[in-house]
């Protein structure tokens, strides 16, 4: 469902907006797509009012980490389902297409969705060609630098980095040789690496130790799946962080949730917070077999911090400020600019009981829920599709 308005004011809403230091109530004025005011009190002649009086404003949510190329393998999903249709206005997908199919991409992904869809160009020219559990790595001729580089100076208006799979199922018998690979192409396009950790694919094969990874990855580099439970995650064999993990963050690397139908695991969450190691994104890794539970959208998601104790407005910066920063789009996305294309969502949030289930069908109550109300992109208001939430 969506609605077309040259002029519309949202009127009456909290306004939580980090970047821009704003948490109260403010109204929003947008006149032909674009933010006209922000105020207290706004008023307008002829404008349409929208009354979001008890619900949130914030801006745009951002989902970090997703697989959006609808009908490729088992997880391709619809970029609209779990962006506009979902109160989120900016979706990441994290590297279903390699070099080969990223004009795909471009063409029948990103240019035909309602929600922007940016793009982690895969390191393997194979993407998700294969599927998860394959050694997509393992073939040093799968990695070709020149391609890959070709590429991304064709469409750095879209791609946000490099996926890499370092799992030892991905990357076989070439053990850590396409990480130092991606690392030089990282350094010579000066994109970050975004590293999938722990070994939710492949349960037959060593994993990789975190420790080896993360020598790989520098200031800006992103690890997801940091609340995995399975080898190779963040904690050693008596839940303590790896002395790594602590280095590597506090050099800059940046630790992304990337929810996903296996690596959100409750207690390994708690842990890792607990330890003092906290997120600076999140993200519903979601996908076509995820949707129905246990991710269902980024609200959702994010209402599962909150559970895990994060405040409403912690949780908003993280898809919003944070996730911008971490895409290196702060200069566009993550806050409310007056002047700037209208990117803005409204979220309800509800007090009530409800059981967070997590990857491993792990539970814990929750008493506060986020649901979407709207996604706004310029003139257009799109309101959320139907999906059975907790
Ligand atoms: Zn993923």
């Amino acid at each position: 469902m969506k609605q077309q308005l040259a002029n519309f004011l949202l009127k009456g809403g909290r306004m939580i907006d980090p970047a821009a230091n704003r948490d109260g109530l403010f109204d929003v004025c947008v006149c032909n797509g674009k933010i006209e005011a922000i105020g207290e009190n706004l008023t307008s002649s002829g404008v349409t009012v929208i009354d979001v009086k008890d619900q949130i404003v914030t801006p745009g949510l951002i989902d970090v980490h997703l697989h959006l190329m609808k009908g490729l393998g088992a997880f391709g999903v619809d970029p609209d389902i779990f962006g506009v249709g979902s109160g989120v206005t900016t979706v990441v997908d994290a590297g279903s297409a390699g070099h080969t199919l990223l004009n795909v991409f471009r063409n029948y992904v990103t240019d035909s969705a309602k929600t922007r869809v940016l793009n982690y160009i895969n390191l393997s020219t194979l993407g998700v060609v294969s599927g998860p559990g394959y050694s997509i790595l393992a073939d040093p001729r799968l990695i070709d630098e020149a391609k890959i580089e070709q590429a991304v100076e064709a469409n750095r208006d879209i791609i946000v980095g490099i996926k890499i799979m370092a799992t030892g199922g991905a990357l076989g018998a070439q053990g850590l040789k396409p990480l130092e690979r991606a690392r030089k192409l990282g350094d010579e396009l000066k994109i970050p690496l975004l590293v999938h950790i722990g070994e939710s694919w492949t349960k037959d094969s060593a994993p990789v130790h975190v420790g080896d990874v993360l020598k790989y990855l520098r200031a800006g580099d992103i690890v997801t799946h940091m609340f995995t439970v399975h080898p190779g995650g963040l904690l050693d064999g008596n839940g303590k962080l790896w002395p790594q993990v602590r280095d590597a963050k506090e050099s800059g690397v940046l630790m992304d949730v990337g929810h996903g139908l296996h690596n959100l695991n409750f207690d390994v969450a708690r842990n890792v917070l607990d330890q003092g190691l906290h997120p600076d994104g999140v993200s519903t890794d979601g996908h076509r077999g995820n949707r129905a539970g246990p991710v269902y959208d980024l609200p959702t998601t994010m209402a599962k911090l909150m559970a895990l104790g994060f405040t409403l407005k912690h949780v908003i910066e993280l898809a919003t400020a944070n996730a911008a920063r971490l895409l290196g789009r702060s200069n566009e996305l993550g806050t409310l600019r007056i002047g700037a294309a209208a990117d803005i969502s409204v979220l309800k949030l509800e007090d009530r009981e409800w059981k967070a289930v997590d990857s491993q069908n792990g539970t814990i109550l929750a008493r506060q829920a986020i649901t979407p109300i709207y996604a706004i992109r310029g003139d257009t208001i799109y309101e959320p599709l139907r999906v059975e939430r907790p």
